[in-house]
C-alpha cells in the first residue's frame, strides 16, 4: 500500500520540535555557546505512584532541558529511595504539607502534580504559591471551578502551567492534527472512539471525590482531546449521553462504571464514543470524505500504536513522549514562550466533560460552554 509522504515530513517536523525550538537563543542569556541551558531546570515530581514511577522518573533520565531534582511523598523511605536513584539530595524531599517550604529551593523550577485528580487543585495551587512553574498531570482538576483556580494562582505567581498532554509530542497524533489543518482528506466528519479497562478492586479511581468521576476522566478524556484533535482544535457545541447500567455497583458506588457520549462538532461533525471499568478498549477513527485515519491499537498510550490511514499505514518511531513533552515545557520557560498545552486546554476538557455528566444526569443534549 502507498504510503503518506506528508506523514514523513510530518514525522521530521516532530523530531525538530526538540531540536529547533530548542536551539532559538534564550532571552535571559540562559545558554552557553554550544547552544545548551547553562542550567538544566530542575523537575520536582509531586505523588509518586505508577505514572511517576513507570514513565516520568525514566522519562527525566532522558531529558536534556530538565532533570529530577526533588520529589512531593508521603512516604519518607520511599523520597529516600528516589533521591538515591536519581542523585539529589535529600534535603529535596517534600512532603504535601511542606510544599510551601519549595520557595526557598532553587534547585526546584518546575512542579510536576501527579496525585489522583481530586488533589491537582490543591498541590498545583500549593507549586504556583511557592512561585514554581507548573506541570498538572489529566484531567487537570475534578471541576472546571478548580481548573479556573489553577489558572488564576499561576497567573498570580506569574509561573507557566501546563497540562500533562503528552499526545501532542506524539508523531502519530501530530500527524492526526496535521490531516485535521490541512485537510488532505477533506474534513474530518465521522469520528468514534472507546477506551476502557476492566478494573477489579476498588482504588481512587472509583471514588468521586478523589476522582472527579469514573472512566469518563480516566481515560474517556482522551477520547474527548482526541475529538478535539480531529476537529481541528475546535470545541463540540453539544453533547448527549448515557450511563452504562452497572455490573459491579459495589465498586462503582458514587462514579459511573461506563458512559457513551455523542459531541456535536461546528460544521456537523460528530464523534461518537464510549469509556468504560468493564471492557478493555483502546481505538479512534476519524472519517473525512476523501478518507480516513484509524487508531487500531493503543490509540492513546506510549507504546505499541498501530495506526493506519486510507492511504496505507504510518509507522514512525516512538519518541519517549513524556521526555518530549517535560523538555518542551522546561524550554517554553527557558524562552519565555507559551506551552502548546497550556492549563486553558485542560479546562476545555473538563468543560466538555461537565457537559457530557449534565447531559447523561438529564438525559438531554447539553450545550458545551468553555
Ligand atoms: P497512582 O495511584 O499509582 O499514584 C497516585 C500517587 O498519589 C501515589 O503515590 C499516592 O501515594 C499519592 N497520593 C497522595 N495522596 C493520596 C490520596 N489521598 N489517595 C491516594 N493516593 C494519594 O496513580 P497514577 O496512575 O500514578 O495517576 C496519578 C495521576 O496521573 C492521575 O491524575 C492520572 O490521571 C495521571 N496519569 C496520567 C497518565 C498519562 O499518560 N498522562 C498516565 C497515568 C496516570
Amino acid at each position: 500500500m502507498k504510503k503518506l509522504s506528508v506523514s514523513r515530513r510530518s514525522f521530521l517536523e516532530q523530531l525538530s520540535i526538540g531540536t529547533a525550538s530548542i536551539l532559538m537563543t534564550g532571552p535571559l542569556g540562559l545558554y552557553a555557546s554550544n547552544n545548551r541551558p547553562d542550567r538544566v531546570l530542575g523537575v520536582a515530581l509531586v505523588g509518586l505512584g505508577k505514572y511517576s514511577t513507570r514513565e516520568l522518573g525514566p522519562a527525566l533520565k532522558q531529558t536534556k532541558w530538565c532533570k529530577l531534582t526533588g520529589v512531593v511523598t508521603g512516604s519518607k523511605e520511599k523520597g529516600e529511595q528516589w533521591a538515591k536513584d536519581y542523585g539529589f539530595p535529600v534535603k529535596n524531599i517534600y512532603s504535601y504539607d511542606t510544599m510551601a517550604q519549595m520557595a526557598d529551593n532553587k534547585d526546584i523550577d518546575i512542579v510536576y502534580v501527579v496525585t489522583p485528580n481530586g488533589l491537582h487543585a490543591e498541590h498545583a495551587i500549593a507549586a504556583a504559591k511557592a512561585g514554581k512553574h507548573v506541570i498538572c498531570e489529566k484531567p487537570m482538576a475534578n471541576t472546571v471551578a478548580e481548573c479556573d483556580q489553577i489558572i488564576a494562582a499561576c497567573k498570580a505567581a506569574k509561573v507557566k502551567l501546563s497540562v500533562g498532554y503528552r499526545l501532542h509530542f506524539d508523531p502519530y497524533h501530530k500527524e492526526l492534527m496535521r490531516l485535521a489543518k490541512e485537510k488532505d482528506f477533506g474534513p474530518f466528519m465521522n469520528m468514534s472512539g472507546d477506551r476502557g479497562f476492566i478494573m477489579q478492586n476498588k482504588v481512587w479511581r472509583a471514588d468521586k471525590k478523589l476522582a472527579g468521576g469514573g472512566p469518563l476522566m480516566d481515560v474517556g478524556i482522551y477520547l474527548i482531546h482526541g475529538a478535539c484533535m480531529a476537529a481541528n482544535g475546535m470545541a463540540p457545541i453539544a453533547v448527549t449521553a448515557k450511563e452504562f447500567i452497572k455490573t459491579k455497583p459495589e465498586l462503582f458506588t458514587d462514579v459511573e462504571e461506563g458512559i457513551s457520549w455523542t459531541m456535536e462538532f461546528p460544521g456537523n461533525a460528530i464523534c461518537t464514543a464510549r469509556t468504560s471499568y468493564q471492557h478493555s478498549a483502546d481505538k479512534f477513527r476519524a472519517e473525512a470524505p476523501k478518507g480516513w485515519i484509524e487508531f487500531k491499537e493503543h490509540a492513546f498510550t506510549y507504546r505499541g500504536l498501530v495506526v493506519e490511514t486510507s492511504l496505507g499505514p504510518l509507522s514512525f518511531t516512538p519518541p519517549n513522549q513524556q521526555a518530549l513533552q517535560m523538555d518542551d515545557f522546561a524550554n517554553c520557560i527557558i524562552t519565555n514562550r507559551p506551552s502548546i498545552v497550556p492549563g486553558e486546554l485542560g479546562r476545555r476538557d473538563l468543560a466538555i466533560i461537565e457537559a457530557i455528566y449534565k447531559a447523561a444526569a438529564t438525559q438531554k443534549r447539553v450545550e458545551v460552554k468553555i
